[in-house]
């Protein structure tokens, strides 16, 4: 496979996972590291998942794997979760941020294992947007990101979940969620009573705190537009963004609205994405990034989205719409 040799030459190649597209160099070499980072934009302190393929390329990379690792493997790899280990000497810093752990995860699609195994080495790969855009779920978005930045793009069409994995610390006596992910805390609270969320999750840092997972310190999938989440009953919540829309396109801007089929027709004068129905919550998940791309494209001046907690992927989708939305959530 071309895009394997690719990966151990040193190059870069973008790739589909069952999360989002990833942007993968060799793992073990700390110039294929320095060269993603190049090409996102994305801060050096800001470390790379490692991806493998088979549970034998795990003890090379870390220093030990703790028994609760071990329970989390067995339930969900392949799959979205993500594990903070202590890491080997092997591993560079450049890959780690310079941390001593190493994140890895095992994706559940055909062609990211494929293209582990082709590449006979481990794939260090962030997401495989521009730093600071939002996440890319289809080709496209990749093209656009990083066309010329990245030796090659497999197109494996849309992915299936659309946000980016639950990462668990797995160093300490209990595991910590650092970003919540398909894999909710009560899935992990089925195998671990003791399991808690990071606070970066769920708020805003303070000037000079630093979070456990240094990506969440970032602004991230911000769409070029204001965004403004909106939280209240249907009612309360369309009244006060139709408001909203009334008196920003008299000043001649476009107004968006992140919305779900039961009210996509509640919003006459706004641009209204629409991301299906409200208790679908993986429809929501699958398609929220792109919507955030959209309005980038049709040049909205800012966007209004309803609020999404509850059910099982109500913290990961609302962890991400939080922070594109700079945590500017209001109560209607
Ligand atoms: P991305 O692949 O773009 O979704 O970003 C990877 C995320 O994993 C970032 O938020 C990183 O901060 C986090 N991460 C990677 N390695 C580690 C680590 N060793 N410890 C904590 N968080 C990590
Ligand atoms: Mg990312």
């Amino acid at each position: 496979m071309e895009a394997g040799r690719v990966i151990r030459s040193g190059g870069l190649v973008a790739f589909p996972t069952e999360t989002v597209y990833g942007l993968g160099g060799n793992a073990l070499d700390a110039r294929a590291s320095e060269k993603i980072y190049a090409a996102k934009g994305r801060p050096s302190d800001n470390p790379l998942i490692v991806h493998i393929a088979d549970l034998e390329e795990l003890p090379d990379l870390v220093a030990e794997i703790p028994p609760m690792a071990e329970t989390l493997m067995n339930q969900y790899w392949p799959g979205p979760l993500t594990l903070i280990f202590k890491k080997s000497l092997k591993v560079p810093p450049e890959t780690t941020g310079g941390l001593d752990t190493v994140a890895v995860r095992m994706p559940d699609h055909e062609a990211a294992a494929m293209l582990i195994r082709a590449s006979g080495v481990p794939i260090a790969a962030p997401s495989a947007n521009t730093s600071g855009r939002p996440s890319p779920t289809r080709a496209k978005h990749v093209q656009e990101d990083l066309s010329g930045r990245v030796d090659i793009i497999l197109d494996g069409g849309e992915v299936g979940i659309g946000l980016e994995s639950t990462i668990i610390d797995v160093t300490g006596s209990d595991p910590v969620i650092l970003r919540p992910g398909y894999i909710s805390l009560d899935m992990v609270k089925e195998l671990f009573e003791g399991v808690r969320m990071d606070k970066a999750c769920t708020e805003p840092l303070k000037e000079g705190e630093r979070p456990k997972a240094p990506g969440m310190k970032y602004r991230h999938y911000a769409p070029k537009a204001g965004l403004t989440i909106v939280e209240g009953g249907r009612a309360e919540v369309s009244f006060y963004i139709n408001n909203r829309i009334k008196e920003e396109s008299s000043g001649g801007n476009k107004v968006g609205v992140l919305c779900t089929e039961e009210t996509a027709g509640c919003y006459p004068g706004g641009i209204c994405k629409c991301m299906g129905r409200r208790a679908d919550e993986e429809t929501v998940a699958h398609n929220l990034f792109a919507a955030l791309r959209e309005f980038d494209e049709e040049e909205v001046s800012q966007i209004y989205s309803e609020s999404f907690y509850g059910g099982q992927l109500g913290q990961a989708i609302m962890n991400r719409l939080m922070k594109a939305a700079g945590y500017h959530l209001i109560q209607v």
